[in-house]
């Protein structure tokens, strides 16, 4: 047997399957092979999981194990696109990827070429004979994500339709075949929900759009994800309320309903479509606006099956003004930042609305881990804020925020800060910040409109200072990408979310969502200390993440996070120990309270109605 490097071998495990290798949210293009090949295997990310499979010896060495590896031609996009997100370069595993195939072809090893059984056959009749499989390395590459509470579970074939016709064939067959079968929208759920030890459905080479500017929406394929669909929209002067940037629209639809911090004008769950196509379970097709359909719109406070497998859905498209620009309103105290944020939310003041913790903020803004960290320290320490308001508003919005809020860190001063971040956290410059306190909070003095020159002066903030914050190797890819307006544009970075998929960089994330009523302090506070009790309790890294107001500040959904190494048992071992804990307490605390439910029981009803899960009547 070849060698195994170690050190590919770590990178490999700690692919977070966010699948942003599969969308050009950089502008490098993809990976060559994988808009070719389709299955996951073909792109960085299931070339990362082959050569864990490898390392392992969970796979043989398979034929389409040898493609994969083959059809790698070592460009080294999947570097800047995977470090920009989780701070890892994978060239260094497709390296060592083909190292192995070369030594093994030189060793003259065993390929397994599996023989196609029957079903096989029949699930190529339908999809054409190159979109359905049952080789070992290819199904290695379906049967595992992170998420710490399951093991991998193989399935026994994965097929790729590229029709309604063709799903609805592949589910009869399968309900003939007692075959059970799993969905995969883009990368995995993380949750290892788009697992089955039967059939795997990869809508991946579904991926039409299709315009109707007359009536305000898309008709999308459930191979399209948020980014695509949200360039597209964009092209035209339009948007999206768009979910995680690689997640697809009609999956994110249907699991929990889409929700961001647009989700403050534009709602959630079925507030973000006009109808959804399926293929339910006895293969038949059905829309959910059919006065013959199951209720979906209705929801049960409990956890349900989807509908069946969404194959198109009608998106809501939503105008823009070209007067729109970000801000983020700083806060010394949370509780503050969330009266804000509701009164914001409550007197229909901007479009696109969060409370961030400092977690959130120093992550997003930082393309380097070691980076945030130090802003993370900062923000509290030496710039006296704890949580931040992240508005998008017109130029109404911005001077009605202006009124009321004490300090504003507009477009312009976010881009200097960003670009110097490097030099706003050296201790010089934030000692000479704190040397203010007593004539004003730190932060208020950051913002004064006199202090820009000053600021500018001291970060030099430019495309090769925030450079500097990378790898040697990526420093030239990073100085062009950070000369482009839109990697500073907060209009446009909270439009596409490229940098929240930064959250899992530090270590995989496990992501609680809870939506609750932000005028009940004391209720957000029992639900954030109720986290973090939890997490002390076992030794897990926790923080909040964020709170978006809903339907004019009488609901929020906020976010609280348990981050943890999936590699590591350990850490498995406390996740599993916490769980228990958790569900319990959000069951008894939304049993009594209003409002307050886990999004857990939104999972798969994410078509149903908001004021069905949101209020109780
Ligand atoms: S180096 Fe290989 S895996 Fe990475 S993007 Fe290029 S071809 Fe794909």
């Amino acid at each position: 047997m070849p060698q195994i490097n170690d050190n590919a071998k770590t990178t490999a495990a700690q692919c977070r399957h966010y699948a942003m290798c599969k969308i050009d949210y950089l502008a490098t293009g993809l990976c060559p092979s994988g808009p070719e090949k389709h299955f996951v295997t073909y792109y960085p990310q299931g070339r990362m999981d082959l050569y864990r499979g490898l390392a392992e010896g969970r796979i043989p060495v398979t034929e389409a194990l040898l493609d994969a590896a083959d059809t790698c031609t070592l460009c080294g996009i999947c570097d800047p696109q995977c470090h920009f997100v989780t701070g890892m370069q994978p060239t260094a595993v497709m390296r060592a990827l083909k190292d192995y195939v070369e030594a093994y072809r030189r060793e003259k090893g065993d390929v397994v070429r599996p023989a196609e059984d029957e079903a096989l056959r029949k699930l190529r009749e339908i999809v054409g004979p190159d979109w359905a499989s049952n080789d070992p390395a290819v199904l290695w590459t379906y049967a595992d994500d992170p998420f710490p509470l399951s093991g991998p579970q193989m399935p026994r074939y994965v097929v790729l339709p590229d029709s309604r016709e063709e799903i609805s064939a592949v589910v009869r067959l399968a309900n003939e075949l007692g075959l059970p079968y799993a969905i995969r929208g883009n990368g995995g759920s993380v949750f290892g929900f788009v697992f089955s030890d039967g059939l795997v459905l990869d809508m991946n080479r579904m991926r039409k759009i299709e315009f109707d500017l007359a009536n305000w929406c898309a008709a999308v394929e459930p191979g399209v994800t948020s980014f695509e669909l949200q360039q597209e929209a964009c092209r035209r002067g339009l948007r999206i309320n768009a979910a995680e940037p690689a997640a697809t629209v009609c999956g994110n639809i249907v699991c929990t309903g889409t929700f961001s911090t647009w989700s403050n004008v534009y709602g959630t769950a079925a507030d973000n479509f006009v109808d959804m196509e399926f293929v339910g379970r006895d293969g038949r097709v059905f829309r959910l606006n059919d006065k013959q359909s199951p209720n979906h719109f209705a929801f049960a406070h409990q956890v349900l099956p989807s509908p069946g497998i969404c194959t198109k859905a009608f998106v809501k498209l939503h105008p823009a003004t070209d007067d729109e620009e970000g801000l983020l309103v700083p806060f010394a105290g949370f509780d503050e930042a969330v009266r804000f944020a509701r009164e914001l939310g409550q007197r229909r003041i901007g479009l696109a609305l969060a409370v961030l913790g400092g977690h959130y903020v120093a992550t997003f803004l930082s393309p380097d881990e070691e980076l945030s960290g130090k802003l993370k320290a900062a923000l509290p320490e030496a710039l006296g804020v704890e949580a931040m308001v992240f508005a998008v508003a017109d130029r109404y919005g911005r001077d009605a925020i202006r009124k009321m809020a004490p300090a504003v860190i507009d477009s312009s001063l976010l881009r200097l800060l960003m670009l110097g971040l490097p030099r706003l956290v050296e201790p010089r410059w934030l000692d000479l910040v704190r040397e203010y306190e007593g004539r004003a909070r730190p932060f208020e003095l950051l913002c004064r409109p006199d202090m820009r020159p000053v600021v500018e002066a001291v970060l030099r903030p430019s495309p090769e200072t925030i450079s500097e914050a990378v790898p040697e190797s990526l420093r030239p890819f990073y100085r062009e990408l950070y000369a482009r307006p839109e990697m500073t544009d907060m209009v446009w970075l909270n439009m596409h979310r490229i940098v929240s998929a930064r959250m899992s960089r530090r270590k995989h994330m496990f992501a609680f969502l809870v939506y609750a009523p932000p005028d009940r302090l004391d209720v957000i506070h029992e639900i954030l200390d109720g986290f973090a009790r939890v997490a002390k309790t076992h030794g897990i890294d926790h923080d909040f993440g964020f709170l978006t107001p809903l339907d004019f500040g009488k609901r929020a959904i906020l976010e609280y996070d348990y981050y943890l190494d999936h590699t590591d048992p350990a850490e498995r071992e406390k996740i599993a120990r916490a769980m228990p804990e958790l569900d319990p307490w959000l069951d008894e605390l939304a049993a009594r309270i209003p409002g307050v439910l886990s999004l857990k029981y939104v999972f798969s009803q994410g078509c149903s109605r908001k004021e069905n899960f949101l209020y109780r009547v």
